[in-house]
């Protein structure tokens, strides 16, 4: 595996193994199985696997957030190396954002204006930022982003469209722990009962997706979701959203378009989000 921190040796040893396919895993790190699952699916549908390890400053919001956000580079590439991944890429900022650097001219919509568009303002412009950079200096066949982050996908795909980077991005499922929370770098962050507790999201996404019949009323059923969430545990739901799958515009009932509810939740001082398609 080899390991490489600097652009201009990344694209030359990329340049050098192409036509070889590659596909592409951009992360921050602190690596776990959700990680390591979109590892997996790119080694078996590509020649080559690229994975970069850069917390990108510029899509947090919160200064502590990006502070406290877990790091360990040693564990991560110990890990990297036991799932035969070819190339790491880790970048100092200043490889990723030198001087200069423009802001891509990208209109993120609605997509910047719900749920986590809405309650982390600029976190999809970070995002858009050290996507398009990373897809402009790896330059991929395919690129892997996970289904927990629903919105970035999206947000991505737009990304995408706009500027013709990669031939294809791949959603991959969920990993999760044996309580049914998503797995996440900040689960780390959490206390052991603060985690316990945690589980109530996807228990409560799954019931969700139980209640839901043709003619139920999905904006009470969030209703339901929020509460279910505040008296059977100790997080504080920040919003519930029962969201169009393709477009995520909230939807009014159900009638065959997929739909997927789409939560965020406090744990302590540590933000949580997952999501579960209900319908159909
Ligand atoms: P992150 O390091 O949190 O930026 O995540 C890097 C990539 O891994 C993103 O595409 C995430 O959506 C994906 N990812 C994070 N957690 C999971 C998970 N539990 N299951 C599947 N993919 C995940």
């Amino acid at each position: 595996m080899l390991v490489y921190s600097s652009v201009d040796a990344l694209t030359g040893e990329l340049d050098k193994k192409r036509p070889a396919s590659i596909g592409f895993v951009p992360t921050m790190g602190a690596l776990h199985k959700g990680h390591l699952g979109l590892v997996d699916q790119a080694k078996k549908e590509n020649d080559i696997v690229v994975v970069s390890i850069f917390v990108n400053p510029a899509q947090f919001n919160n200064k502590n957030d990006l502070l406290r956000y877990p790091r360990d580079l040693e564990n991560d590439l110990q890990l990297l190396n036991s799932r035969s991944c070819d190339i790491v890429f880790v970048p100092t900022e200043e490889e990723i954002y030198p001087p200069g650097y423009q802001e891509p001219d990208l209109d993120l919509g609605m997509l910047e204006s719900v749920m986590e568009g809405k309650f982390r303002p600029g976190h999809f412009k970070g995002v858009v930022m050290v996507v398009k950079r990373l897809f402009e200096i790896v330059r991929p066949d395919k690129a892997y982003f996970g289904k927990k982050d629903f919105q970035q996908v999206a947000v991505v795909r737009r990304l995408n469209e706009a500027f013709e980077l990669v031939p294809e991005i791949i959603a991959c499922p969920t990993a999760r722990e044996a309580s049914g929370l998503a797995m996440s770098s900040r689960n780390e962050l959490l206390t052991p009962e603060q985690r316990q507790d945690a589980s109530i999201l996807f228990r409560t996404l799954t019931s969700l997706k139980e209640k839901v019949k043709p003619g139920e009323d999905p904006a009470l059923l969030s209703m339901w979701a929020i509460q279910n969430i505040e008296q059977n545990s100790s997080l504080k739901p920040e919003y519930v959203e029962i969201v169009k799958e393709s477009s995520l515009e909230p939807v009014s009932r159900f009638n065959g378009t997929p739909v997927v509810a789409c939560v965020a939740a406090w744990a302590g001082n540590v933000r949580l989000i997952d999501n579960l398609t209900i319908f159909p």
